[in-house]
């Protein structure tokens, strides 16, 4: 008997619901991975996210051939490459993991359908979130829209799965399916932007449990007190491991446990709760399929942006970080040369741009699509939508982050923008994070495009007019 098991998201050997079963049930297992851009809609991974798939894919598929296996790798229509691999190889089942992006939950449904009325098994199982978004709901039988009673009913709901070690030995079929090259992917962008990824991140599952392993080691215990503090290393910087599923939050959840720390330590516990943030996303966009592109709350359908000609300029200075606000500039400079940012940052960056410049949040989070390694598209928007005051158990909408108190408050020394901005390294100390001295003493450092104060007051306007309406 064989099987096909379908990678997706799911870029790892150990905890692998799908893989497990097969290769519990089946004689020989044959790993698929089908590059369907086509199948994502709007949303198929951005360039930075691409670069990080291309190298985890290399990863995997040297694991597999460890063990004896091989990754076929395919482009093109989902349903038909599985059509055509389950022809070609004889194979009576297909299983996989799901995921909860709503364009892949009605591709995954279709396809579940169309295996099963010709005669196939199809099997999708739990393997990225601790608990499916459809067993947490409120008495009424509605999802919750506010963290904290999400978060206390997860903890009560969540029971450790039973353990999946990664398997040894994989047997597969004595003629592999054709399949094409990594390189025939066309994944790695053109430009040489995303060379100097390589220097910051190992994509695949050793690295990323090498990096669990060292943050649980070193950095856990002073989580809660150094997590906003982007001139520190920390936080964990598992997230582009998490989005690709080289890691689960099963793993991350068992190895906290396992820790040195005492059960209920700060840290542990203030790290779950971040790792619950994740859950709740994925949960919102499990039951608000339109937040992608529309506000949660309605009223800010007619929020009164700027329009794309008055803005352009803005933008484009906010995406090139030459804005004039050192903290902000500094953020969107480390997000260009390394495919990541702080999330402190993220958030100032992000209030900048929806309140001083009131620019739509959607600008901000395509451009955070195309340029983060760890894309996703349940934090981004509700990273975006909860900034812009617009999403669940969002800031309130008065609280505009001034971006040189939280520079003076999170790089008290101003190490972080310095390192970023190596124009202003001739500023010493705090100061530097006054957009002033930063543009008088900074060499080239531009004037900041807008004055915080009445941009601030603009943005409260802006808001008092949909209240009012
Ligand atoms: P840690 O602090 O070590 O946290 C561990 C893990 O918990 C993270 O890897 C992540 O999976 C999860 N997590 C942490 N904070 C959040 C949060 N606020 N919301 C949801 N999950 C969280 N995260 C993404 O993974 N992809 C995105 O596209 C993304 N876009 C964002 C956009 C904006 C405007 C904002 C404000 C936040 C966004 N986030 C996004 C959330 C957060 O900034 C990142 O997850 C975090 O910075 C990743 O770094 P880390 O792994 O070191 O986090």
């Amino acid at each position: 008997t064989t099987a096909i098991v379908w990678f997706r998201r799911d870029l790892r050997l150990a905890d692998n619901a799908a893989l497990d079963y097969a290769r519990q049930h089946f004689e020989r297992v044959i790993p698929v991975y089908v590059w369907d851009p086509d199948s994502l809609g709007d949303w198929s991974p951005g360039a930075a996210a691409r670069w990080w798939l291309h190298h985890s894919l290399a990863r995997l598929s040297e694991r597999l051939s460890e063990r004896g296996s091989r990754l076929t790798l395919a482009r093109g229509d989902t349903a038909k490459v599985l059509g055509q691999l389950l022809d070609e190889t004889g194979a009576e089942a297909v299983f996989w993991n799901r995921l909860y992006d709503p364009a892949v939950i009605q591709r995954d449904q279709a396809i579940k359908k169309q295996l099963r009325e010709s005669g196939y098994e199809a099997r999708s199982f739990r393997a990225s979130v601790l608990v499916e978004p459809w067993e947490l709901l409120k008495a009424d039988g509605t999802p919750y829209l506010v963290f904290t009673p999400f978060w206390k009913q997860l903890q009560k709901r969540w029971s450790p799965p039973s353990r999946c070690p990664e398997p040894r030995e994989l047997a597969g079929p004595s003629r592999w399916p054709t399949g094409c090259s990594l390189d025939a992917l066309e994944l790695t962008p053109k430009l040489d932007w995303a060379d100097g990824f390589s220097d910051r991140w190992t994509p695949g599952e050793l690295a990323a449990r090498r990096r669990l392993d060292r943050f649980v080691e070193e950095a856990v215990a002073d989580y809660s007190e150094q997590r906003d503090r982007p001139d520190r290393h920390g936080t964990s910087r598992l997230s582009p491991h998490l989005h690709f599923g080289e890691i689960s939050p099963a793993q991350i959840a068992l190895a906290l446990e396992a820790s040195g720390e005492l059960p209920g330590g700060q840290g542990r516990l203030s790290y779950l709760r971040e790792i619950a943030w994740r859950e709740f996303s994925t949960y919102l966009l499990y039951h608000y399929p339109h937040l992608p592109d529309q506000p949660l709350k309605d009223q800010f359908g007619d929020f009164p942006w700027r329009s794309p000609s008055e803005y352009r300029a803005d933008l484009e200075a906010w995406q090139q970080g030459r804005t004039g606000i050192p903290m902000v500039d500094a953020g969107m400079r480390e997000l260009w040369q390394t495919g990541w940012m702080h999330n402190r940052v993220r958030m100032i960056v992000a209030s900048f741009l929806t309140k001083n410049l009131l620019i739509p949040w959607q600008e901000g989070a395509s451009w955070f699509w195309d340029t983060l390694v760890d894309a996703d598209l349940a934090n981004n928007t509700q990273g975006w939508q909860w900034t812009a005051g617009c999403g669940a158990d969002a800031a309130p909408y008065f609280r505009v982050f001034n971006p040189v108190l939280q520079g003076e408050k999170f790089d008290p020394q101003g190490d972080y923008v310095r390192r970023w901005c190596p124009e202003l390294k001739g500023i010493s100390g705090p100061r530097v994070h006054q957009p002033e001295v930063a543009s008088e003493q900074g060499r080239s450092y531009p004037r900041p495009r807008v004055d915080l104060k009445r941009s601030r007051q603009r943005a409260l306007d802006a808001y008092q007019a949909i209240r009012k309406a």
